[in-house]
């Protein structure tokens, strides 16, 4: 009898979400810190994190960005960029009031938040705002609106939430939130406030939207899902969650490729992989590399979206840079 022949084993490989790394805000929000210290010298302060990543941070302070928590630490004259994140209006105030010299880096999205709440503020509105306590955003868009402005963090918390008048009641989010778990919480707030209004546009952004798809994507096919992100990262922390409740069988945040752990890979013939908004292309080459390495070398790009979208420097840096681009 011949002998039944050996199936070869399965190619390892590693699945590439596209899109995945830096948005348009967060590379808008680098560039501003980087044309700022071309432009007008080191040091530039900048409050809070630029975006939510080490490796970001860490290669601006070398060239020259001071990174400070509050406007009170840097000195009175000084260049101050805020982060992508937003400011509170209050952080503005303080800022004029020691005469620092402000460029404010705010995504465009997040800024459009600011502006609903501001706006249902205005017409008296109960807003419910689905977020995480004491994240940068949901900070910075409480403060537009202080006395309006519920936090809800999920489903469980809508019991709990008290409302003037039902009937002026509606829900704003953070940009970086699950979108299935947003839906849950805000089916809870209709069963709850029947007449429940809703963002005049997603406010959950499209870069969040599509980097969760594309993690859909391919997490049922991936033994092993790895998204590259920083821990204080919104947007990469909701993608591990969505690669686990699409299937993938086990899901890791790594800042970097050092943080993966070999035992990961037992039993794993396909590999997911992406990154969060804030990571640049470097670290997630990085990881490749370090899979190909270790015989995960067939690297397959897996496209959902392709993004397009970008927006310009913020107004004050441009001005400055328009007046010096005429002497
Ligand atoms: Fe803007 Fe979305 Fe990027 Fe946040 S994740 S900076 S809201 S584009």
């Amino acid at each position: 009898m011949p002998e039944a022949a050996t199936p070869p084993a399965p190619a390892k490989r590693v699945l590439l979400a596209i899109p995945r790394g830096y948005c348009a805000g967060v590379d808008r929000a680098v560039q501003t810190v980087e044309r700022a210290l071309e432009h007008y010298g080191a040091p530039v302060y900048v409050r809070k994190q630029i975006v939510h990543n080490l490796y970001v941070v860490r290669s601006l302070e070398a060239r020259g960005a001071i990174f400070v928590d509050e406007t009170d630490e840097v000195p009175e004259g000084a260049i101050v960029v805020f982060s992508a994140h937003g400011v509170a209006p209050e952080v503005h105030t303080e800022a004029a009031g020691r005469g620092l010299r402000t460029i404010d880096a705010t995504c465009p999205l997040v800024t459009k938040v600011h502006q609903e709440a501001r706006r249902f503020a205005a017409e008296d509105y109960d807003i419910v705002l689905i977020g995480h306590e004491g994240h940068e955003e949901v900070v910075g868009t409480t403060g537009e609106a202080p006395e309006h402005i519920k936090l809800v963090d999920g489903p469980a918390d809508v019991a709990e939430v008290e409302v003037r008048d039902p009937e002026r009641v509606v829900w704003l989010s953070q940009t970086t939130l699950s979108v299935d778990e947003t839906m849950e919480t805000v089916a809870a707030l209709q069963q709850r406030f029947p007449l429940l209004q809703s963002p005049p546009s997603d406010d959950i952004c499209y870069a969040t939207q599509n980097r969760q798809a594309a993690v859909k994507a391919i997490a049922p096919q991936a033994e092993l899902f790895l998204v590259v992100g920083s821990a204080n990262s919104s947007n990469s922390v909701r993608m591990v969650e969505v690669a686990r409740a699409a299937g993938a069988r086990q899901a890791h945040l790594i800042d970097s490729a050092a943080d993966i752990r070999p035992e990961w890979l037992a039993g794993v013939t396909t590999v997911g992989l992406s990154s969060g908004a804030s990571v640049p292309e470097v670290l997630v080459r990085e990881v490749a590399d370090w899979l190909a390495a270790r015989g995960w070398s067939d690297l397959q790009e897996v496209t959902h979206t392709e993004e397009r979208l970008t927006f310009a420097l913020p107004q004050e840096l441009r001005r400055d840079l328009k007046l010096a681009a005429k002497r």
